[in-house]
């Protein structure tokens, strides 16, 4: 076999599939190198296996308000295994196809770890290969901070391995990985308390989100523990304690979740035998264009330490494909404004900047916001709390950033994005009719600025 391609993706997630598909559609030879499954943490451990189980756990929470509604259902048992088998055969089917596909493309899947051997040059399985252009999409993998007992926690790796519900957990980290597998055990029957060294879970939103996010948490029976500093884990009679700092303890766990972030999958790429910077933390600065320090080497996805989610790694993927292999030679990923959504109960969809950030420019900024409990929970006793928030800047009060939690804010925002995206302003959301009865109708209907009282 010729081992000299002209791209070589090390990753077959979301960034490396996403280069290696269209550098292949271009008439490139194409090779990618996938050390696991092929799909990455999105198709294997992260948004596909996620989005199942939070969909299981609305149906679940819904059967729980139907009785209010005249509709006579109850749960008699949640059965996980079916869940599970469910799941995993939909992603068997996923990545059936991505291994059909990149067949049919003509692209080599190499199966092992790569590491560098040196500047354009890498080694799988004890054989070298070498590339024009080598992308770097490694992803990232759960961090296990090193304290003591902290063999006894699980991450998000291992939820996607449980074969039975846990019956109390305890969820380390209130972060969005922590926020949405919190609420997805606590919906199945599990009880649930979440600890952290922050104050507040989500704690780089918007304030409005995250004390929203606080309460409906709290609502739903989640108990919450901030802040938080877990100096160790011990196994005792009644189960895993959970230690913190000042020497208090949270005791009787069946399980103990870490999910207090993730590090960037560098550590094994032997980058030592290259040009190729790289941060302590692992990650692998790039410029606008997805280069690194070594010319015709690039870095995608989460490895970048930059806006760490599957459309982005794709985007940024297609991006640099159209760049070096379809002749546009400015094409690059533009970073503002992406869109992020939380699938905690109900949902969270944030774009643009926080009102903290907006104050941050020197702009003059007004804010428009409103809490309400939506038309579904009318007749249920339930009331998980809704709010949304517009950040405008400017006398002509650009939109420049939405926040917003609530029933349906995940399918949204993408289209709110779009309008924010293109400089939409206030009076634009004013002179949109609004739908209703749906809660978007109050995005486009706010009225007084609001002050802070
Ligand atoms: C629990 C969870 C839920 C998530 N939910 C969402 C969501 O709802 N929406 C969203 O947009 N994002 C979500 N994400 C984030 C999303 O999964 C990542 O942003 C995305 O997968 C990043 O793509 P990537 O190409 O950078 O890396 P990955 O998809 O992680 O792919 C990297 C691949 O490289 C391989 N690899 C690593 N080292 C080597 C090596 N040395 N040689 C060869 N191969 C190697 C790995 O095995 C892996 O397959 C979630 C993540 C997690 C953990």
């Amino acid at each position: 076999m010729d081992n000299h391609f002209d791209l070589i993706a090390i990753g077959g997630g979301s960034g490396g599939l996403a280069i290696a598909e269209k550098a292949a559609a271009y008439g490139q030879r194409t090779a990618i190198v996938e050390s696991a499954l092929i799909g990455g943490t999105c198709v294997n451990v992260g948004c596909v296996p996620k989005k199942l189980m939070w969909y299981a756990s609305e149906i679940a929470q819904s059967v729980r308000d139907a009785p209010e509604l005249g509709i006579q259902a109850e749960i008699t048992a949640i059965d996980w295994p079916t869940l599970v088998k469910g799941r995993e055969g939909m992603i068997d089917g996923i990545r059936n196809y991505w291994n059909g596909y990149v067949e049919t493309l003509g692209i080599t899947l190499l199966k092992g770890s790569a590491r560098f051997v040196d500047n354009k040059t890498i080694e799988v399985d004890g054989e070298h290969y070498s590339a024009e252009h080598i992308a770097i999409a490694t992803g990232g993998r759960p961090i296990v901070p090193p304290v003591p007992g902290h063999e006894l926690g699980i991450t998000s790796d291992d939820f996607f391995k449980l074969e039975q519900a846990p019956k109390r957990v305890c969820v380390i980290g209130g972060g969005y990985i922590g926020v949405e597998l919190a609420g997805i055990l606590n919906s199945l029957g599990s009880e649930v308390t979440i600890v952290a060294l922050e104050p507040k879970v989500l704690e780089t939103f918007d304030p409005l989100i995250s004390e929203t996010v606080k309460h409906n948490l709290e609502h739903e029976g989640i108990t919450l523990n901030l802040p938080f500093a877990v100096a160790s884990l011990e196994q005792r009679d009644d189960g895993i304690a959970v230690i913190n700092k000042d020497g208090t303890a949270l005791t009787g766990f069946d399980t103990a979740l870490w999910a207090v972030g993730r590090r960037a999958n560098t550590d094994a790429l032997n980058l030592e035998a290259t040009d190729i910077e790289r941060q302590p933390n692992g990650i692998i600065p790039t410029d606008t264009f997805q280069n690194t320090s070594v010319a015709g080497v690039y870095a995608l996805g989460d490895i970048t330490g930059r806006a760490p989610l599957t459309p982005v790694a794709i985007a940024a993927g297609r991006r640099l494909a159209e760049r070096l292999f379809n002749d546009q030679p400015e094409r690059h990923l533009d970073y503002e404004n992406i869109p992020t959504v939380v699938f905690a109960h109900p949902p969270v969809g944030s774009v643009g900047l926080t009102e903290a950030q907006a104050r941050e420019t020197g702009e003059k900024i007004t804010i428009y916001q409103t809490t309400f409990t939506p038309m579904k929970y009318a007749l249920n006793t339930r009331e998980p709390r809704t709010a949304m928030k517009l950040v405008c800047s400017g006398e002509n009060e650009r939109v420049v950033g939405i926040h917003m939690v609530g029933d349906g804010v995940d399918e949204m925002l993408q289209g709110f994005a779009v309008a924010l995206k293109m400089g939409a302003t206030k009076e634009d959301f004013d002179n949109t009719v609004a739908i209703h009865p749906v809660s978007a109708e109050e995005l486009v209907t706010l009225k007084e600025p609001h002050t802070g009282d």
